[in-house]
């Protein structure tokens, strides 16, 4: 192995952090950027290079976080800034439809089959909120079907998260949503047909909507089991209700085409995120063209935006999407590929327990050696091996997402000099992960 090229602290970051938390709750604006999982100072970064990030105190990190999903081509891509540049040179809002949303939307319809319209809304969470509603007018009914584990973003309805049992009314998760809003969200075990069918039958006429991660990635990597998003598609059809596909994570990374174009489940409505917008705030929700068509001003579910399509933000989504052909998702996969077997390889060697999951170039590790099929699972991780592994890996130039119950991302850009770095660092973070104690 090579030498530690790092030494752990991080005083520009800790400044930062100081400041951030004197006008900030908490010194971020988003929480699990604090680094509250694992503890230390959270790194501010200051520039992006294709697989690597500097922070504040001038040291560079390769980066298995790609903005959460985002930066499927690595920081600053060339010619997706070249599209922001001249993009921005035209000006930056005008609060009237323009080409470049067109162009954005035509991509996205084109690339995925059952995506006859689409809606673009600033963010993941807009877009899920909006879906949900838009099903809740369609079916004129209530209930939502979530699954535990599964993130939406901070829908007020969709915090509802942990329901004991099968089919439980959900309590909300977090002060300030209240119980009105979360007692239409039904929370299930991921994973369990057999309890979306008793709920279903439990609701006869009054569920709207299931909404599922296409691939969940918010409990760590955690695929659908065969047949099982299928199976949720069947039911909602037996049933009146809309099949939601939360593509928001999943959506132009897992393919060509997202999730779908892995398992071919033909949703009624999906959201997108991340990807799509380049690096941007650009999100989308969209399906088929007749729940579609009750969208204002089409009709009568009202939704809309100030920034929605954005010229800026849609530049930089289509530049983004148009590089993405058949080669760079061959190239993200293989990258992907080789990175999960150095991690196994490295823990395997020191004798630690774990599990990787993936679903396409998305993946994690789990601290267990069973696999993990639901946040049940997930949560009999030994997290605090996660945290040695993480340290490890930070003081060590490789920076990974903050927490085990999050997907890892890579981009086009993890090269060989890249990978070579994180090969370096795993021996000694998987000796941290050995040795780690709760
Ligand atoms: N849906 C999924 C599957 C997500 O992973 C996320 C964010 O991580 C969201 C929705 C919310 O997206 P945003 O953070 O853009 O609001």
């Amino acid at each position: 192995m090579s030498e530690l090229p790092y030494s752990y602290e991080a005083p520009a970051s800790q400044a930062l952090f100081d400041r951030a938390a004197a006008v900030t709750p908490g010194g971020v604006n988003s929480p699990v950027r604090a680094f509250r999982a694992v503890g230390g100072t959270p790194r501010f970064m200051v520039s992006g290079s294709g697989p690597y990030l500097t922070d504040s105190d001038g040291r560079e990190y390769v980066d298995l976080v790609c903005s959460w999903g985002p930066m499927i081509l690595g920081h600053a891509h060339p010619e997706v800034i070249a599209a922001v540049q001249e993009a921005v040179a035209r000006g930056t809002s005008f609060g009237t439809p323009g080409e470049g949303e067109v162009a954005l939307a035509e991509e996205m319809v084109a690339r995925i089959e059952p995506l006859e319209q689409v809606r673009l809304v600033s963010s993941g969470t807009e877009a899920t909120m909006s879906a949900i509603r838009l099903a809740r007018g369609f079916t004129q009914r209530s209930k939502v079907i979530k699954f535990a584990g599964c993130y939406h973003g901070h829908v007020d309805a969709l915090l509802a998260s942990a329901g004991s049992g099968v089919a439980t009314f959900a309590l909300p998760d977090t002060p300030g949503v209240t119980g009105a809003q979360a007692g239409d969200t039904i929370v299930l075990p991921y994973n369990d047909l057999d309890a979306v069918r008793a709920a279903f039958a439990a609701h006869p006429g009054e569920i709207a909507c299931v909404i599922t991660e296409a691939s969940p990635g918010n409990m760590g990597v955690v695929p659908p089991l065969p047949g099982f998003n299928q199976g949720l598609k069947d039911a909602c059809a037996a049933n009146g209700a809309l099949y939601i596909s939360d593509e928001v994570m999943t959506g132009f990374r897992t393919s060509r085409a997202g999730w779908y174009g892995v398992d071919g489940v033909r949703p009624d409505l999906m959201t997108f995120g991340k990807v799509m917008g380049g690096g941007f705030p650009a999100a989308a929700f969209g399906g088929r063209a007749d729940v579609m068509a009750h969208l204002a001003p089409a009709g009568p579910v009202y939704q809309a935006g100030t920034l929605s399509g954005n010229p800026v933000a849609t530049a930089a989504g289509l530049a983004q999407l148009r590089l993405l052909d058949d080669a760079a998702y061959e190239k993200v996969n293989a990258v992907s590929a080789r990175i999960q077997s150095l991690v196994t390889e490295a823990l395997t060697k020191e004798g630690v327990a774990h599990t990787l999951q993936n679903a396409s170039n998305m993946f994690s590790v789990f601290f267990t050696e069973n696999p993990v099929r639901d946040y049940e699972d997930a949560k009999q991780q030994e997290s605090f091996r996660f945290t040695a592994f993480f340290h490890s890996l930070l003081a060590n130039g490789v920076y990974l997402p903050p927490s085990s119950f999050e997907s890892w991302f890579v981009s086009t850009a993890h090269d060989e000099r890249a990978v070579q770095r994180i090969a370096d660092a795993l021996p000694a973070a998987a000796r941290a992960a050995a040795e780690a104690t709760a």
